[in-house]
């Protein structure tokens, strides 16, 4: 396995993690320990890292480009049948039921 990613804040590696799963990446996540909980709110030790197979660096290298490009700046996608914003986690656009791009 080798690292691919390391996480700035404790909830895009999880975001990420998933999108490589998605994909076909056999993808582990590591160091997601916390330091404790304060208040409610978990404060991470350290932030999550992200494990792939060694022949598989090159996909998730550029899966994770993708990723943190137009992905998480522009999370919405336009529908393009009506026009419609989508939330991301919409597989098809919930005025018109159109597939999402
Ligand atoms: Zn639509």
């Amino acid at each position: 396995m080798t690292r691919v990613f390391q996480g700035n804040d404790p909830v895009e590696p999880y975001l990420l993690r998933d999108w490589l799963a998605r994909n076909g990446v056999a993808v582990q996540l590591r160091g997601a320990s916390l330091l404790g909980v304060v208040g409610g709110i978990p404060i991470p030790k350290s932030f999550p890292t992200l494990w792939v197979p060694e022949y598989q660096k090159l996909d998730a290298e550029r899966l994770i480009a993708q990723f943190s490009g137009p992905a998480l700046v522009h999370p919405e996608w336009e529908c393009k049948q009506c026009g419609e914003i989508n939330a991301p986690s919409f597989g098809s656009c919930w005025n018109c039921q159109a597939e999402a791009p």
